[in-house]
């Protein structure tokens, strides 16, 4: 099994990169679980017809120790497995809690075993890489870690936190910063910013994802590229994305 995951700011396109990426995975035959780990909780919806599924907190809320996997891991477009890991009401505890009880009822309930993804794409909010944020990376969850970014100075900014954090738990040798994916917002010397910013980090741009009205096309249907607007370029770029990744991330037979 391949495990990553895919960091960024908040609103930057992680969601939209993610579930564009597995929906190109399961085209080429792979069998995936999205699991969005940020209390926005839409990490899935392009992949759901533009749902927002119940979240695994708001699930536990409800069905105590009755939760079923049919109560938190829903099909999606290509069969991709979705997950959300869900938050708590702003303002009240800790926003992190949803991720490691999402990991901690996944296991559980043997949710990798019983459904053997091929590979678990984490998405991730690095805004803050708290405790919560990073069990991810710290807790043996993801091997290979990206993060999407633009040339903007926030997203370099978290950018830069989410590699000092990979480097601090990283040395427990699980965890690897692959690189940086270039989701553009246009703005002027972008590519050479983001390329600086990486090589700052000792990492480099594995991936340049142009901005494209077609991404709001299919979103507006509730979806992919892959699934909606199949003759866009864009559809070239997310298997190529795929096709990096895959390339990048290690398969270790027996990983559950
Ligand atoms: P995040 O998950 O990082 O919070 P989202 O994936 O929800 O961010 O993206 C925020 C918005 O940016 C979405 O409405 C999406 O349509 C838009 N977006 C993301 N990537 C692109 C792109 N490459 N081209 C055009 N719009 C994009
Ligand atoms: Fe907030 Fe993170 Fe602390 Fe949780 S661990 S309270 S999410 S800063
Ligand atoms: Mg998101």
């Amino acid at each position: 099994m391949r495990k990553i995951a895919i960091y960024g700011k908040g609103g930057i396109g992680k969601s939209t990169t993610t579930s564009n990426l597995s929906a190109a995975l399961a085209l080429k035959g792979y069998k995936v679980m999205q699991v969005g780990c940020d209390p926005k909780s839409d990490s899935t919806k392009n992949l759901m017809k533009g749902m927002r599924i119940p979240t695994v907190l708001e699930q536990l809320k409800e069905k105590g120790e009755a939760l079923e996997l049919k109560d938190i891991v829903f099909e999606g477009f290509g069969g991709v497995l979705c997950v959300e890991a869900g938050g708590p009401t702003p303002g009240i505890g800790c926003a992190g809690r949803g991720i490691i009880s999402a990991f901690e009822k996944l296991e559980e309930l043997k949710a990798f075993e019983i459904y053997k993804p091929d590979i678990v794409i984490y998405d991730v909010l690095g805004d803050v890489v708290c405790g919560g944020f990073a069990m991810p990376i710290r807790g043996g969850y993801a091997r290979e870690v990206f993060i999407v970014s633009s040339g903007e100075m926030m997203a370099l900014y978290a950018a830069n936190n989410i590699a000092q954090a990979i480097k601090n738990f990283g040395r427990r040798g699980y965890a690897h910063l692959k690189g940086i994916i270039l989701n553009a917002k246009n703005i002027e010397n972008e590519q050479e910013l983001v390329a600086k910013a990486a090589a700052e980090i000792e990492t480099e741009v594995v991936m340049y994802v142009p901005r494209s009205g077609d991404i709001q096309t299919a979103e507006n249907q509730g979806g992919t590229v892959s699934e909606f607007v199949q003759v866009s370029p864009m559809v070239k770029i997310y298997q190529e994305l795929a096709d990096k990744v895959l390339e990048m991330s290690e398969d270790i037979k027996g990983d559950e």
